[in-house]
């Protein structure tokens, strides 16, 4: 089959190009290296089944040439990052509403089937543990820039499900929870690689807030076998889907399980929100996903856990210093 990954060059994107080839699919990347990276590639861009294009997914002439060329679209290309959109809300709504828009429009003008990357963001500030897909979206007022990811998130969502209902387009949507593993870069504010980084050179490792937000971190791989799974399901069209980790832990948990699993001896330091990002920021104090309806659908389920998800990480991070 030929597939197009828009985002392919990004951290989740190129470790599901990356299976979908040794799956033997002809795989073409769209991604305009804005936060993602050659290097993320490179492993595999020299192969014959393999095809990368640099160019932005608000091109819609560009889009509909390669969707038109494609039987399926894994549409991942997003401005991701707390920090990102705290620094870029105006490219941060652009990109994740317009670009899903002209994504969606060419799928739909040429009948192929799409999954959409969508995020566990948008729960926003529900108290509900678990988070199940038909839950309320509640989130903060609009001076707080975190909330325009989650809300640009919901609108996709909200097209993607009226291209469903409308024109029968067959969509799925996987709300990704923290997605973590090699490649995944700490330059806009994911908290795992900045960690292993920090640990490593044994510098302090900055906590933002108390520490005790509660998180459940979802290996790359596991995450990737939830997308490819979904996609080749019958029944999962037209679905929103979590896809996540229940193994929860909290965020100064995870500092002490990283500087433990290093073996160095950084200190902790606690950095208040308005510190770390120049301006008010909410936070949620839990986020675990339901897996009752991915399980019900395909069986999916992490295989990996948090240890050895560290030890990948940590191991592929000491490659890179
Ligand atoms: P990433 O930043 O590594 O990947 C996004 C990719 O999209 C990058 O390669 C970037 O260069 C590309 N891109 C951005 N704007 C583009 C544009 N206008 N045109 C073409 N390419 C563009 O981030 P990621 O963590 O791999 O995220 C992938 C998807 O998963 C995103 O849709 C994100 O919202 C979603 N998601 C990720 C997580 C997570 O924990 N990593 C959690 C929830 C949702």
């Amino acid at each position: 089959m030929k597939v197009l990954v828009t985002g392919g060059a990004g951290f989740i994107g190129s470790h599901l190009a990356e299976r979908l080839l040794d799956d033997g699919n002809k795989v073409v990347v769209v991604d305009n290296l804005s936060t993602g990276s050659l290097k993320n590639i490179e492993n595999f861009q020299n192969k014959s089944d393999f095809d990368f294009v640099e160019g932005d997914i608000r091109n819609s002439e560009l889009i509909d040439g390669l969707v038109e060329q494609s039987e399926a679209v894994f549409h991942l290309a997003a401005a991701v990052g707390v920090k990102l959109i705290a620094d870029r809300p105006v490219h941060t709504i652009e990109t994740n509403i317009s670009g899903t828009e002209v994504v969606l429009d060419a799928v739909n003008k040429f009948n192929k089937s799409v999954f959409i990357a969508s995020s566990s963001e948008i729960y926003g500030k529900n108290e509900a543990v678990p988070f199940r897909e038909d839950d309320d979206i509640v989130l903060g007022n609009t001076g707080i820039a975190r909330w325009s990811y989650a809300c640009s998130k919901a609108i996709d969502e909200f097209l993607a499900l009226a291209f469903h209902q409308q024109y029968g387009l067959r969509v799925v949507i996987g709300r990704f929870f923290n997605t973590v593993g090699p490649r995944q870069t700490g330059q806009y504010g994911m908290v795992v690689p900045r960690f292993v980084q920090w640990a490593l050179k044994g510098e302090p490792v900055s906590i933002y807030g108390t520490g005790q937000q509660m998180r459940c971190f979802c290996y790359v791989g596991d995450v990737v076998d939830a997308v490819i799974g979904l996609m080749d399901s019958e029944q999962a069209g037209g679905g929103v889907y979590n896809i996540g980790s229940t193994e929860e832990i909290s965020i100064e948990g995870l500092a002490d399980k990283i500087i433990q699993m290093t073996g160095r001896k950084s200190k902790k330091e606690f950095v208040p929100y308005e510190d770390a990002y120049g301006m008010p920021m909410e936070d949620m104090m839990r986020r675990v996903p339901s897996l009752e309806r991915i399980k019900k659908a395909i069986g999916w389920e992490p295989k990996t856990n948090l240890t050895e998800t560290m030890e990948v990480i940590i191991e592929s991070e000491k490659g890179t210093m």
